[in-house]
C-alpha cells in the first residue's frame, strides 16, 4: 500500500479537490489518504479559538459561521447534490456550537486541540462524501480514536505501538482499497483530542506510512519538487531530484518549509521512501528522499527562517561552570517549548537563537532568575550548506551579521531582517 498527503493548498478549492479525484482514480492499488484542513481554516480556528478563550462566544460562534460558509460554498461547487455534502459536515459545526456555547476556556492548550482539530475532520469528511460522489468508494477514518498520542497538548508526540495495533485493525485493506483519514490530530489516551504541531499532517502521513509498512509516502505539494531554495525569496532556483534522509533532516531542521521536521525519522526507521510531487502536475516525477543517492546535491542549498530572536544568557554570579548553566538554561527553554535554531558558547555566556512564539515572555521571564538575559528580535537565520564565499557574497553582502558560523560545508547566519 501506499500513503498519499494532501495539504490545506491542494483542498483549498473545489477544484483542487476535483484534481485530487483525478490523481486518485489513476491508482489501482490500495491507498491511504491523509488530508489537511482546507486552505486557512487552522488560521481561522485560532480565531474562533482566540474569542472563545476570551469568552467572547458571540464573536467566537461569528468567525465560525465565516468557516462554516467558507465550507458550504467549496460544497456547492463540488457535489451534484450539495445536500450530501452539508449533511456530511452539519453535525461537525453542531458540535463545535456547542462546545463554544456551552464550554469555559479554561486551558488554552487543551481547548486549541479539541476545537483547532475540527478542520481537519470537516475536511476529510467533505472528501470522503465527494469520493463516494465520484463512485470511489472509501472508508473515513477518525484519527482522533487511531492516533494515540501523549498529553502534550499543540505538540504532541505518537505513541507508535499503541498506534499501531488500532491502526492495523481500522485500516484492513482486504475490505476496503482506500481509507481517509485527517492530518495533524490524534488523541490521548483517554480519548482528549491532541495535535501534533503546526504543519503536522506530513508528519501524521510519515507515521501513518511507517504503522503500516507502506512501500512509500507521497506528499502532493503546489511546487515542481524539492528545489534548492524558496523561490519566493531566491533567484534562480534549481530542482532537487533526489535527497537522503539525513539531508532532508538537515533542510527541515534549517527551517525549509517543504517538510515538517519530524516527518523523516519515521520513514527512515523502516527505510520507506518520501516523494514529494507537484500537486498541478501530476505526471512530472518531483523529488524522492530516501536512504541512499546516487545524484548527491551538488548546488549550495539556501535555507532562509524567519521571525528569530537572538537570546544570550549569563550566569548572574559570574560562575563559569558553563556545563551545569548550560543544562539549566537547555531545560528552561524545553519546558517553554523554544525551539532552538543555533547555539553559540563562549567562556561566560551562553547563545541560542529561537523562533519567536507565544511561549517565549514566559521563557525570558523563568531565564531571568538565573541569568541575566538580553534579546534581539527580528532577525533572520540564513542557513546556506554547500558554502563558497560568492555565494556568501550573494545572499549577505550589507548585511547587518550579528552572529555567524561556519564550518567547511555550512554556514549560518544571523541578520537583521530587510524592512
Ligand atoms: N492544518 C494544519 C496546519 O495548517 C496541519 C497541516 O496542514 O499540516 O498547520
Ligand atoms: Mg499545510
Amino acid at each position: 500500500m501506499k500513503v498519499y498527503k494532501f495539504g490545506g493548498a491542494s483542498v483549498r478549492s473545489a477544484e483542487g479537490i476535483k484534481n485530487i479525484v483525478k490523481i486518485v482514480s489513476g491508482v489501482t492499488e490500495p491507498l491511504f489518504i491523509v488530508i489537511s484542513a482546507m486552505g486557512k481554516t487552522t488560521n481561522a480556528m485560532e480565531v474562533v479559538l482566540e474569542q472563545f478563550m476570551k469568552a467572547n462566544h458571540a464573536a467566537s460562534l461569528e468567525k465560525l459561521a465565516e468557516v462554516e460558509s467558507y465550507h458550504r460554498e467549496i460544497i456547492s461547487e463540488l457535489f451534484e447534490i450539495p445536500e450530501n455534502g452539508r449533511n456530511a459536515v452539519k453535525p461537525l459545526f453542531d458540535e463545535l456550537k456547542k462546545f463554544i456555547t456551552e464550554g469555559v476556556g479554561d486551558d488554552y492548550d487543551r481547548w486549541y486541540d479539541r476545537l483547532v482539530s475540527f478542520g481537519e475532520v470537516i475536511s476529510t469528511r467533505i472528501i470522503s462524501a465527494y469520493f463516494v460522489e465520484c463512485g470511489i468508494s472509501n472508508e473515513w477514518l477518525d484519527m482522533r480514536t487511531l492516533l494515540v498520542t501523549d498529553s502534550n497538548f499543540r505538540e504532541a508526540n505518537v505513541k507508535m505501538n499503541d498506534s499501531q495495533i488500532r491502526l492495523l485493525k481500522a485500516a484492513d485493506f482486504s475490505k476496503n482499497r482506500i481509507y481517509i483519514g485527517q492530518g495533524f490530530i490524534g488523541a490521548n489516551i483517554k480519548g482528549d483530542p491532541t495535535t501534533l504541531g503546526r504543519e503536522g499532517s506530513d508528519y501524521s502521513a510519515a507515521v501513518v506510512g511507517n504503522l503500516l509498512d507502506a512501500e512509500s509516502v507521497t506528499i502532493w505539494k503546489d511546487v515542481p519538487g524539492i528545489l534548492n531554495a524558496d523561490p519566493r525569496i531566491f533567484e534562480n532556483t534549481v530542482h532537487i531530484p533526489e535527497l537522503t534522509y539525513l539531508d532532508a533532516v538537515e533542510l527541515a531542521y534549517s527551517g525549509a518549509q517543504i517538510i515538517h521536521p519530524k516527518t523523516i525519522k519515521p520513514l527512515e526507521n523502516k527505510q520507506i521512501p518520501l516523494y514529494v510531487r507537484p500537486f498541478g502536475s501530476p505526471k512530472e516525477a518531483g523529488s524522492v528522499i530516501k536512504s541512499s543517492t546516487e545524484k548527491p546535491i551538488n548546488v549550495p542549498v539556501l535555507i532562509l527562517r524567519k521571525n528569530q530572536v537572538l537570546i544570550t544568557i549569563r550566569p548572574r554570579d559570574f560562575s563559569f561552570v558553563l556545563e551545569e548553566s548550560l543544562s539549566k538554561a537547555f531545560v528552561i527553554m524545553n519546558k517553554h517549548r523554544l525551539k532552538i535554531s543555533l547555539i553559540q558558547s563562549s567562556a561566560i555566556s551562553i547563545s541560542v537563537c529561537v523562533d519567536n512564539t507565544r511561549y517565549l515572555a514566559d521563557a525570558m521571564d523563568e531565564l531571568g532568575n538565573e541569568f541575566k538575559v538580553s534579546y534581539n528580535e527580528s532577525l533572520e537565520l540564513l542557513t546556506i550548506r554547500g558554502i563558497n564565499n560568492d555565494i556568501v557574497n550573494q545572499t549577505t553582502s550589507g548585511r547587518e551579521i550579528l552572529l555567524s558560523q561556519r564550518t567547511r560545508r555550512i554556514g549560518r547566519f544571523l541578520m537583521k531582517e530587510l524592512e
